[in-house]
């Protein structure tokens, strides 16, 4: 059986678990299942940014006729870490030098440092170069991203599953009821949390204030001039060659990094310092404390008896073994163990 697992983030950064599906196998059924329950059960919402494996599959239930997985719907992004273990199962290369070289052409938030990275791939591996220019690359590098994915760039699979690490122990009917009883606990905890920083008058959540004071360390190695219209030059004080622009206005730095994670870069924290502005309305809506706060405040409905569960139709119903009065010892447990695995269809 399969696991699958659709996630968002919350305002502290953390892994927001939003839909759920045990299948037997993955295929190109079971995804367009999975995601059309999705904008049926969860969320109807426009201009989502879908972040998935570059597999075929998905990408043909994503492009089919009436998905709403495709723009303006959704914008399909694809998971770097991915993509570099796709490109290196295709191109092997022993010395992994051009897995690493896709993963800093992906990384980098200039689109300058992207050409060069791609122009080493292309020298090392023309084949790799030839696959990887066929995808388009606001897909999957972030200098070439509007600010869609907010700086996210993998699929961190550990931190989705953790949160039903007890699913494996318990088949089906049990999982289920396990993996809801531990998303409430979940739930509850990011709830308490968001309401202490809410009545403490806090603004934005202790990830994105812990990030403001270890960046604000940094800064002070930029020598900064303020140039025409709410724009400034920044040059870092022992290596002159490296310049930046940034322009408040319209929130971006030629470092990328400001407008594609849509939160102050080094560079407009160095001049938010100098100029005395206070940096907090640069960061977007989506990291305070009131939309973490929002996010859990909705309350779980308690799982009604099974008896009361709908009944499905077209599905089998696996019934349990039957356990047989001879059996004795380990036989008998082993008996009692398979009887757990049913199926309420
Ligand atoms: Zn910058």
């Amino acid at each position: 059986m399969k696991l699958m697992i659709a996630s968002g983030f919350d305002a502290a950064y953390k892994s927001f678990p939003l839909a759920f599906a045990v299948t037997k196998d993955v295929s190109i059924d079971s995804w367009r299942w999975f995601l059309t329950r999705i904008r049926e059960k969860v969320t109807q919402r426009k201009g989502l940014c879908l972040i998935t494996r570059h597999h075929p599959d998905i990408l043909a239930v994503v492009n089919e006729p009436g998905s709403q997985w495709k723009e303006p719907w959704a914008y399909q992004r694809f998971c770097l870490t991915h993509l570099c273990s796709q490109f290196s199962r295709l191109f092997p290369d022993h010395h992994h030098h051009t897995e690493y070289l896709v993963m800093q052409a992906g990384s980098s938030t200039q689109k300058a440092e992207f050409d060069s990275y791609m122009k080493d791939i292309k020298e090392k591996s023309p084949e790799g170069w030839k696959w990887l220019d066929r995808i388009p690359p606001h897909q999957w590098a972030l200098a070439h991203d509007s600010g869609l994915r907010y700086g996210v760039m993998m699929i961190d699979r550990k931190a989705l599953f953790a949160v039903c690490r007890s699913f494996q122990k318990v088949a089906m009917t049990g999982g289920v009821m396990l993996l809801f009883s531990e998303m409430k606990d979940a739930f509850d905890v990011s709830f308490s949390c968001s309401r202490g920083s809410l009545h403490r008058g806090d603004v934005y959540t202790e990830n994105v204030m812990r990030k403001f004071q270890e960046s604000l360390i940094g800064s002070g190695a930029y020598v900064v001039t303020p140039l025409e219209s709410d724009a400034f030059q920044l040059m870092e004080k022992y290596k002159e060659y490296k310049e930046c622009i940034v322009e408040l206005n319209d929130s971006t730095c030629t470092c990328g990094k400001f407008q594609r994670k849509r939160f102050p870069c080094l560079h407009a924290l160095a001049v938010f310092q100098k100029m005395k502005i206070n940096p907090l309305p640069y960061v977007d809506d989506c990291y305070s404390v009131e939309s973490y706060y929002k996010t859990y405040e909705a309350t779980f409905s308690p799982v009604p008896e099974m008896s009361a569960w709908p009944e499905a139709s077209g599905v089998p119903t696996l019934f349990p073994h039957v356990i047989l009065k001879k059996e004795k010892g380990k036989e008998k447990a082993k008996a009692k163990a398979r009887s757990l695995l049913v199926m309420k269809s």
